[in-house]
């Protein structure tokens, strides 16, 4: 036993030598202040004093027989339930259908208003164009996602269907096409992610303007666009200025374009808790 002695005195030695280094080690990995400040003089790089990021349980995928769980930080709008966060415009129930979990925009019933009001947002929707198809052009299937009830991101089918650019699937109605089509046949589920900063106004005057970023079935169809203004027809989108807050408008263009699943998450700054 006795001629082990030495040899453990080894071992001990260099188990209390691997502790220190990575006790080390650990302490490096939680942050560091010798290193230079970033822009804004507040952190350093790799500052551990840092806040930590707030914590989101990630939402799952829609598959076509059900929509998908949402982030655990978003607020949901539709959960295939009923309408009590939306009013017809006027502040009266909407008539505007829930059929079977789904919602389905109601010819006549006008657009649908979020009685909430939302700033800089991630706004995740889902919709399905009329199947069977009818109609052509901007009366096959429209309907559209307003933002602020003023930045229009257009709702129609746009498969094997034409109309002008700027007006089809996923277009900034009048301003600017999606880079890409990426639409679904009718009928079939098409995802929307719209992350959309709010345009700034300083003394009535545009200091930013709007920017949208779209997915259209996860496909980059805007990259941080900036708006020219708010939704015309026939017209140039021009800025009226507005609050840092407004609601989310379901268009209803006469078309029972269905929708489900909307949640929408609203964006603060960095190290904001
Ligand atoms: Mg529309």
């Amino acid at each position: 036993m006795r001629r082990y002695q030495p040899a453990l005195r080894l071992a001990l030695v260099a188990v209390a030598g691997l502790c220190v280094v990575a006790a080390a080690v650990a302490q490096r990995s939680l942050g560091y202040q010798d290193t230079p400040l970033l822009p804004g003089g507040k952190w350093h790089v790799h500052d551990g004093e840092r806040p930590q990021p707030r914590v989101v349980t990630p939402g799952t995928a829609s598959t076509p027989e059900q929509p998908g769980q949402p982030p655990s930080d978003a607020i949901v709008l539709f959960d295939g339930t009923n309408l009590e966060r939306w009013h017809d415009g006027k502040g009266q129930p909407s008539r505007w259908k829930v059929e079977n979990g789904v919602l389905v925009a109601t010819p006549g019933a006008g657009n649908l208003v979020t009685r909430d009001e939302f700033g800089d947002c991630q706004l995740h929707l889902e919709w399905a164009a009329p199947n069977p198809p009818t109609g052509e052009g901007q009366d096959r299937g429209n309907s559209g996602v307003i933002l602020f009830g003023r930045y229009e991101i257009q709702v129609l089918d746009s498969y094997n269907a034409r109309t002008y650019p700027d007006g089809q699937a996923a277009a900034l109605y009048g301003q600017y096409p999606p880079l890409v089509n990426a639409c679904r046949k009718p009928g079939e589920w098409q995802t929307y992610d719209i992350i959309f900063t709010a345009p700034r106004f300083r003394d009535g005057e545009v200091e930013t303007p709007a920017y949208a970023t779209v997915l259209h079935n996860g496909v980059v169809v805007h990259n941080h666009t900036a708006l020219l203004g708010a939704v015309a027809h026939r017209a140039l989108a021009q800025y009226a200025p507005h609050g840092a807050k407004g609601p989310l408008v379901l268009q209803d263009h006469g078309c029972p374009v269905r929708y489900r699943n909307l949640w929408i998450r609203e964006l603060g700054g960095y190290d904001e808790q």
